[in-house]
């Protein structure tokens, strides 16, 4: 059979949305602020929120959460501390937020094998096979600690030169500090940019080629048809058509089409888990 209505909710870090889609188009849509102190809130906003999206009855509600997760229980999430090891109401679906977003840009863009990078505070990664999630033994995905320079920086995961630390926004304020001698924000450091500071574009555009390494490597090994990028850096053109123009340089084969995707994707990712 196949489900008409789904619902999807996206717990960003600070906004949640939540989605009702009818034949796979959003038909309603609803934003709160995500509770990130109180559990017992953070479970009531969400029971409150899937009300106020359906009066009906529904049997399953696809669930988009930060962090790493195993048999839909979230196990580590450093933003959402609140809600590790919580076991849901079992008409509850789980799912990391970078596979949401990749499933959700395959249905938004109609496309069978697609990869989602999204690159905000850290780098997420979801593969989309044949329509379907690609999760390996659990965390396939994990481009932001694939290796990009031996004995390179220290990365959160205990590894050195992981992608991640030379493209995400800590990355950004790292570079900040080294070329002003203070720390800038990714957003201040944008801000400079857009008022034409060479310093600024060149950080960006430094980081880019980085990211585009990441890009081509992927490119060589699952050769996708397609590649979204999602989060916030995706938005800053410096950046991207830095990492393109390197992706294009470092490709064995046919390039992929590069896309920037939509904000509602990992929603509309979340609702698709059920089918
Ligand atoms: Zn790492």
């Amino acid at each position: 059979m196949i489900i008409m209505y789904k619902i999807g909710i996206d717990v960003g870090g600070y906004k949640t949305l939540g989605v009702v889609l009818f034949n796979n188009k959003i038909i309603k849509k609803m934003t709160t602020r995500t509770e990130t102190q109180n559990k017992e809130k953070f479970l009531s906003d969400l029971e409150n929120l899937i009300n106020k999206l359906t009066k009906k009855n529904v049997e399953k509600i696809g669930l988009c959460l930060p962090g790493y997760i195993k048999n839909n229980i979230l196990k580590k999430s450093p933003n959402l501390k609140i809600i590790e090891n919580v076991r849901f109401d079992k008409k509850i679906v789980i799912e990391n937020d970078a596979n949401c977003y990749a499933l959700g840009e395959s249905v938004r863009l109609n496309k069978k094998n697609l990869v989602g990078i999204t690159i905000g505070t850290g780098v997420g990664c979801g593969i989309i096979i044949n329509k379907k999630i690609y999760h390996g033994l659990g965390n396939a995905g994990e481009l932001g600690h694939t290796i990009i320079k031996i004995n390179g920086r220290k990365c959160t995961c205990g590894n050195r030169g992981c992608l991640e630390e030379y493209i995400s926004t800590r990355a950004l304020e790292r570079a900040s500090k080294k070329i002003f001698g203070r720390v800038f924000s990714a957003f201040e450091l944008r801000k400079l940019a857009e008022k034409g500071n060479k310093n600024s574009i060149k950080i960006f555009r430094k980081s880019g080629t980085y990211l585009g390494i990441g890009l081509a490597n992927i490119c060589n090994l699952l050769n996708p048809e397609i590649i979204s990028l999602g989060g916030g850096l995706s938005k800053n053109k410096w950046l991207v058509d830095s990492a393109i123009s390197e992706m294009k340089k470092n490709i064995y084969f046919n390039e992929p089409e590069i896309v920037i995707g939509k904000y509602e994707s990992c929603a509309i990712g979340a609702a698709n888990l059920i089918k």
